[in-house]
């Protein structure tokens, strides 16, 4: 029963586009990647400052395994918490501008455990609907009521906000993971004064790209820790090593650090990771030609795209989706796309609302305006082939 179970919904999600599978990578993560022996050229991962293979954090992380050895052996409260982790925390709560930060092994371990030690069951959350996964999936764990706004709509925030009183606690993404558009951070900060809430910022994708030393989204919009008191970051995506931390209060910190579930029962990222990480947290400040490099990519991109009349969305970010509509279309193309040379996933749903199947470019700065023009070329082509098909 349970093994027909399982094998009818493997063959409704094949049957509605929607089934996932991997690709495996035989190089260094970079622009390019060996496929089934193959190169190809990669435009759909994170690592938006190319620092994921740089040599120096490579270094770093070398000479980390050399003094701490490979695993943390614990959790960060047994004996899992290294120097490397201790000096990392202190560098970062600095780099944003915060009293403390702690680290977590993952970014989903991190927004499940701070809201989820933060909100309970007699508490209000306040979610964007297009938040990341985790972000709703820490709502749900912490079992406090939850109201998902509409995507950027601070209106509908408002009556919600009117309509639920008691402690509240205000989650947006700062930069959309799906569509690359910022969250209105300014005017949720003043919401959020006026109602008495507390905001949390999921900085994912901003912490690295964004402000003028890439202190991320903000940095950009020049929020203290006052006006945006939990700030989360992931490691994985432009920092280009592993984990995740949260920067703010001591009273913030300590609070997380007795209460937070998915920080205290699961083991500590290895030091040399830590270590990896303080070297890139250095290139990241000193190396500012990368995120000035990255935007002039992404003005070049837009304008190609926009020349090419290809239905770029509304994102100044390194996320550029290109959106498709229908699964199988947004999956053929991605296909097609992987034949001529290019690897792009086709984002669908549950990750991106019904009928909103996606192509989602993500931008390095390691990129070249002559590899955006190639890939630009090659999706223009698959594109006008699919709509003259189905016309
Ligand atoms: C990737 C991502 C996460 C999860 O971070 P991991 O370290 O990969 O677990 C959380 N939030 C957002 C917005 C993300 O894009």
């Amino acid at each position: 029963m349970f093994t027909e179970k399982l094998a009818l919904q493997l063959a409704n999600l094949k049957q509605q586009g929607l089934y996932r599978s991997h690709q495996v990578i035989d190089s260094p993560q970079g622009i390019q990647l060996l496929i089934q022996g193959r190169q190809i050229m990669n435009f759909c991962s994170n690592d938006y400052l190319g620092l994921a293979n740089d040599p120096q954090i490579i270094q770093a992380l070398q000479q980390g395994s050399n003094t701490y050895g490979v695993g943390s052996g614990s959790a960060h409260l047994i004996c899992g918490h290294s120097r490397a982790h201790y000096l990392l925390e202190q560098e970062l709560a600095e780099f944003t501008g915060r009293e403390r930060a702690l680290l977590f092994s993952t970014g989903y371990m991190a927004n499940l455990g701070i809201i989820s030690a933060l909100i309970g069951k007699n508490d209000f959350i306040f979610e964007d609907k297009l938040n990341h996964a985790s972000l709703l999936d820490g709502a749900l764990l912490s079992t406090a009521t939850f109201k998902r706004y509409r995507h950027l709509n601070i209106e509908q925030l408002i009556v919600q906000l009117n309509q639920n009183q008691g402690e509240k606690l205000i989650v947006t993404d700062g930069v959309f993971s799906m569509d690359g558009d910022f969250a209105p951070l300014p005017d949720l900060v003043k919401i959020a004064r006026d109602y008495s809430a507390i905001l949390m910022v999921d900085d994912a994708h901003g912490f690295g790209v964004l402000g003028e030393n890439g202190g991320g989204i903000s940095e950009y919009y020049q929020l203290n820790a006052e006006q945006l008191p939990i700030l989360m970051g992931t490691l994985g995506k432009a920092v280009g090593t592993f984990g995740a931390f949260v920067a703010g209060s001591e009273l913030l910190i300590e609070t997380l650090i007795q209460k937070s579930r998915s920080y205290i029962y699961t083991t500590a990222f290895p030091a040399a990771i830590a270590e990896a990480t303080r070297c890139s947290l250095r290139l990241i400040k000193q190396q500012s030609w990368r995120r000035l490099r990255l935007q002039s990519l992404i003005d070049y991109f837009r304008n190609c795209a926009r020349q090419l009349e290809l239905p770029v969305m509304n994102s100044i970010s390194a996320i550029q989706p290109i959106l498709i509509g229908d699964n199988f279309h947004a999956l053929k193309i991605s296909q097609q796309l992987l034949e001529l040379g290019f690897l792009v996933t086709a984002i669908r749903p549950p990750t991106v609302p019904k009928n909103q199947a996606r192509l989602r470019i993500t931008l390095s700065a390691l990129h070249s305006e002559s590899q955006i023009e190639q890939l630009l070329t090659a999706i223009h082509h698959c594109y006008h082939q699919l709509f003259k098909e189905i016309r």
